[in-house]
């Protein structure tokens, strides 16, 4: 890969920049610290700014750049679009809370729903005008997700939905969720699953907010009590969700390792902070920075290779899983080191803190990354089938109903 931009790039980059100097404001020394995803600030206002900001980019033909345009996007490539953001990251704009949306639902969108679905939901997810949570995890169907146990059961042109599911990132700021639901429990448990758009504001539907170590309630609870989806909503054949769910999941991972969620502190807050504290003459500090400053450098260009296999059309391989194992193992040396650096200061929190706890903000979400998107563990299971060829799991319940397999499970 030439790292270089070539004469077009370099025209786009321009133009990139143009627009963005035109449209926000750029980042100075004085500028609040970037947000992660942990960090959530979804008060109505923040909520607002996002959605503004992201009208904005598809006003000014940058929401979706990758996105084909038919769908509203620019039909341009992934290395653009890295180029965008790399031009973005100079900006101080709102935190994005669109990832589930435009990274994952809006995929699946395309590949798998009718037109008339294409052509009343992309558009709006797109601008922002509507935001998606994912309702796929439930107590017991987390890296088993085929183990969904939340029902639908068809009433004629409606499906009535029982169940709860669990961890659902922004179901309280949501419009519409993706959802995941056993319609069949005769059938071996991959081959009874069916996948729905649903309003979150349906009757029925109850969002329970959770708490988390970083004080912030980023995910609920959501309890389904004869919720009446419309026929319309399902994705994909009856029984077929699965397939759906696996495209998903796919964009998933390359959303969290390739970057998609990243934002919050970097490498270079964290040379400025050792520096500013006088500790970057310490060997152990330089010999910890130079050990984060590699695994950086070495998951950009993880980055890069899988964007060029995407731009080439390739589909996202088992190198997403790489990816986001070595990011969630970056995010835990950064935030420790973080800490030890501050000394007992790193106890404090919120303003107390240096750069208003951003760093205690980034420590203390480190671990979500390592679960959330499919667990380190399961990331090397599919590193250990589908790169080094260890023999898979033995797969007891592939052929049994999924009633079968769930009495074995108790
Ligand atoms: C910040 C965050 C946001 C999230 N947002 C959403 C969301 O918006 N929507 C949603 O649906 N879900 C969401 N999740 C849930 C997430 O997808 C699940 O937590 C994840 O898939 C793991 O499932 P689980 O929590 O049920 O753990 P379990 O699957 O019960 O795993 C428990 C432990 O067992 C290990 N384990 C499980 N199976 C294996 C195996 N086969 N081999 C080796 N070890 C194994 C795991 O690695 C883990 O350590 C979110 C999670 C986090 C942390």
């Amino acid at each position: 890969m030439d790292f270089e931009d070539t004469p077009e790039e370099a025209a786009f980059r321009a133009e990139a920049r143009t627009w963005l100097d035109a449209n926000a404001k750029r980042k100075t020394p004085d500028s609040e610290p970037a947000r992660d995803m942990m960090a959530s600030r979804d008060d109505p206002e923040s909520i607002r700014e996002s959605q503004a900001w992201q009208a904005k980019l598809y006003d000014g033909g940058w929401g979706g750049i990758t996105w084909p345009k038919e769908y509203g996007g620019q039909g341009r490539t992934a290395i653009q679009s890295i180029i965008f953001n790399q031009e973005l990251s100079q900006f101080e704009v709102p935190a994005s809370i669109f990832g589930i949306g435009i990274g994952m639902a809006g995929p699946t969108l395309m590949v798998h729903a009718t037109d008339a679905q294409k052509e009343r939901y992309l558009q709006p997810m797109l601008r922002g005008d509507e935001i998606w949570c994912q309702l796929f995890s439930e107590p017991s169907a987390g890296s088993d997700l085929a183990n969904v146990s939340t029902q639908a059961v068809r009433d004629g042109d409606e499906w009535i939905i029982n169940g709860q599911k669990v961890w659902t990132s922004g179901a309280h700021y949501s419009k519409w969720g993706i959802l995941v639901t056993r319609s069949d429990p005769e059938k071996p448990k991959h081959r009874g699953i069916s996948y729905f758009i649903v309003d979150m504001e349906s009757a029925g539907i109850e969002i329970r907010p959770l708490k988390q170590i970083t004080g912030a309630s980023h995910f609920n609870e959501v309890f389904f009590t004869d919720v009446r989806v419309p026929h319309e909503n399902l994705v994909g054949e009856i029984n077929g969700g699965w397939a759906v769910a696996i495209t998903t999941l796919m964009n998933e991972r390359m959303s969290i390792g390739g970057g998609g969620m990243r934002g919050g502190m970097g490498f270079h807050d964290l040379v400025e902070m050792a520096q500013s504290l006088e500790k970057t003459g310490e060997r152990v500090v330089r010999q910890q920075l130079a050990d984060i400053y590699i695994r950086t450098q070495v998951l950009k260009y993880l980055g890069y290779r899988s964007q060029s296999a995407l731009s080439q059309g390739r589909a996202p391989g088992p190198e997403g899983s790489v990816s986001k194992l070595g990011y969630a193992e970056l995010l835990k040396r950064q935030g420790s080191l973080a800490l030890a650096l501050q000394g007992p200061a790193g106890a404090l929190a919120s303003t107390d803190a240096r750069d208003d706890g951003a760093w205690q903000t980034s420590f203390l979400g480190a671990p979500a990354i390592r679960i959330a998107g499919g667990t380190d563990e399961v990331q090397r299971n599919i590193t250990g089938d589908r790169v080094l060829g260890l023999p898979r799991e033995p797969r007891v319940d592939k052929e049994i109903s999924y009633k079968e397999s769930s009495v074995l499970a108790q």
